[in-house]
């Protein structure tokens, strides 16, 4: 039976034959020991450990139970098969599959891990936020902590035997992180003490480890308000030494955990630090360098946050896909047209509006988890141009990330959560009852929208700092990297017409910047108010190319004798998915951009008090 929870051929499709990531990555530089074989290994062990171990931990409340984290008396439980999950995933290297050898890592390429974190994500968020956390805390380590006991740290991380979080978000400080009011005093040491209180910190506390590592950005005192005083610290719960011997508590305490929307089994904590005015951190990097260092860490986690968007919607889809070929309901449409007597009800999958939802959920789930690996394969082509020293290189695919995150945290979570509605609607009333898992995904993909940087402040990282990046060069390369796929898919009968539809909504999301950019400075509320919806149309355009370059490998193939007939139905789906797509959703976007580029303002103009009276 196919998989209700990962979709391993259209993963391994994408990074075979459309990234083609055995000729552009592996046996070579970085990459020179490993090889297609050794990467199909990996990901067939690991799609079995998704479904055999972590899939049935998700949270089912009818079902199954517990599925909360909960606090009593200053301590944090997690549900009780998380325990046992945890040491497995650990056990099996999971932690740190694309991590340096000389950490403890497996060395594999960084597509390679999302592609395990695509599948791992798709079976249980809330689990995955304690090792995906714990995995950004040890890379933030690893490049910025530059002290004795770092040895000791990154083994102990990079295992798993202790955990990571980031604290950045206070209660007066959220979006705005510079207004953060935690404070670091210099000790005569060189350690600092830390006082402050830090709220909705994912994985903050809990049983699943002996020690916990925070990452946490305080102000030292007399450093300037704003976000350029903030400085960053190591912040362990339990003091340690140089071989990982456990000292005294760190007087980092719990005061709470959040009854949350979703993500039950992880806990988000209220941490308060230096109670007692015993907390002790450990500069990272420089002093007042706090903000760009943590940007590391954010951006790898917004990464992380749009593959968590691509995933819980690959795993509705997949849902609604089998309970809509078993759900028996209504007569066949040509049946009813026919006025053939006593129709028989059929599956609902017969139903033209039914397939509508699946093929919208099919090709957005489909073209989200591309946008997601595409940034990790300019992640790989990056490190491949800095270990071969070719600068030129090195900056043209850092420049595509930079651009790209901000879509692929947004665009990725936004239509993510589209996709969990449709499922929900697939299912009927049943969708909306907590027996079938799909209401779960709907209420666990909604913080994906809001934490790391919510969806709006990504619109307006967009728009304000990433497309005038390097004088738009970053942006225009983002355009031009497409040019050649959509002059091949143009000579490709049956995707002819898409290829111009997807090259007409980028030139005209090229266009809208340019104009945007001047509107900045004359009327620069309209920019602003369009902004998120601009970031959907640059990434509904970039995400047709995105089908365009898996309906033309599909249609190769499709062509080709020696291609078995269960590949030939995948290609067929591939094919129809782009068609679906390109035509329904990227095909919007030049009247959307049409709308946006007018002098509208009425958001702006409202007074306050007409909102409502
Ligand atoms: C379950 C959960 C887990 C979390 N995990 C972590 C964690 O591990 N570590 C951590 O540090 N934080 C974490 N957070 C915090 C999260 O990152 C913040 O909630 C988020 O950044 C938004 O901050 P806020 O809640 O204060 O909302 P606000 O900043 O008050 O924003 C409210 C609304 O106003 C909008 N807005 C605010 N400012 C602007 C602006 N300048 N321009 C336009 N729109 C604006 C926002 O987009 C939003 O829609 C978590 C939150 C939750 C709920």
């Amino acid at each position: 039976m196919a998989s209700l929870w990962i979709d391993l051929r259209d993963i391994k499709f994408q990074l075979f034959e459309v990234f083609k990531i055995g000729e552009t990555l592996l046996g070579k530089g970085k990459y020179a020991d490993y090889d297609i074989d050794t990467c199909n290994m990996v990901l067939d062990q690991a799609a079995k450990f998704a479904e055999q171990e972590i899939a049935p931990t998700y949270p089912d409340e009818v079902h199954r139970k517990p599925v909360e984290a909960t606090w009593k008396d200053g301590k944090v439980t997690t549900p009780e098969a998380y325990k046992r999950l945890y040491k497995l995933y650990c056990e099996g290297g999971y932690m740190a599959t694309a991590d340096q050898p000389e950490v403890g890592g497996q060395g594999f390429p960084a597509i390679i891990g999302a592609a395990l974190a695509n599948m791992f994500l798709s079976c249980n968020q809330a689990f995955l936020m304690y090792p995906g956390l714990t995995h950004g805390a040890a890379r933030l380590m690893e490049d910025y902590f530059q002290n004795p006991l770092r040895n000791i740290l990154l083994e102990k991380m990079y295992t798993g035997e202790w955990s990571g979080t980031m604290c950045l978000t206070e209660p007066s400080a959220g979006s705005d992180v510079g207004a953060l009011k935690s404070t670091a005093k210099k000790n005569a040491d060189g350690t600092y003490s830390i006082v402050g209180t830090k709220c909705f910190i994912s994985s903050g506390d809990h049983d699943l480890t002996p020690n916990i590592i925070h990452p946490v950005l305080a102000r030292i005192e007399g450093d300037p308000q704003g976000t350029k005083g903030i400085s960053i610290f190591m912040v362990p719960k339990i003091r340690f030494n140089e071989k990982g011997e456990l000292g005294e508590p760190n007087d980092v305490q719990c005061g709470g955990i959040e009854s949350k929307m979703g993500i039950h089994g992880n806990a988000t904590c209220t941490l308060n630090f230096g109670t007692d005015g015993k907390c002790i951190g450990w500069l990272m990097g420089e002093e007042r360098q706090g903000m760009p260092i943590m940007f590391h860490m954010m951006n790898e986690e917004r990464q992380g946050v749009g593959m968590m968007g691509a995933s819980l919607a690959g795993a509705a889809y997949l849902h609604a896909l089998d309970y809509a070929k078993q759900r028996i309901q209504g007569a066949n449409i040509i049946e009813m047209a026919m006025k053939v007597e006593n129709p028989k009800a059929v599956p609902i999958i017969q139903h033209p509006d039914v397939r509508r939802m699946l093929l919208k959920m099919k090709s957005v789930s489909e073209g989200i988890r591309a946008l997601c690996l595409f940034c990790y394969f300019c992640m790989d082509n990056e490190m491949n141009a800095v270990l071969s020293g070719n600068e030129e290189q090195k900056e043209y695919w850092h420049g595509m990330i930079e651009v790209l995150t901000p879509l692929v945290k947004s665009y990725g979570t936004e239509m993510g959560m589209t996709v969990c509605d449709l499922a929900v609607q697939t299912y009927g009333g049943y969708g909306f009852c907590r027996e079938y898992p799909v209401e779960q995904m709907m209420r666990d993909q909604k913080i994906n929208m809001i934490y790391e940087g919510t969806n709006g402040i990504q619109a307006m990282d967009l728009l304000g700092r990433k497309l005038g990046m390097k004088k738009g060069l970053y942006f225009m390369n983002v355009i031009g990297i497409t040019q050649e796929a959509i002059a091949e898919a143009k000579g490709i009968d049956v995707l002819k017409a898409e290829a111009v539809i997807v090259e007409n909504a980028l030139n005209a999301c090229a266009e809208t910047a340019l104009a945007f950019s001047k509107m900045l400075r004359t009327v620069p509320f309209v920019p602003l108010i369009g902004a998120a919806d601009y970031l959907n149309c640059l990434s509904d355009a970039f995400v047709g190319w995105l089908h365009i370059r898996m309906a033309s490998e599909a249609a190769k193939k499709i062509s080709d004798p020696a291609t078995g007939e269960q590949d030939k139905a995948f290609y067929r789906g591939k094919i129809e998915s782009a068609k679906f797509f390109i035509n329904r959703i990227t095909g919007l976007v030049i009247p959307k951009l049409e709308n946006l580029k007018k002098d509208e303002q009425s958001a702006m103009n409202i007074p306050e008090e007409s909102f409502a009276v």
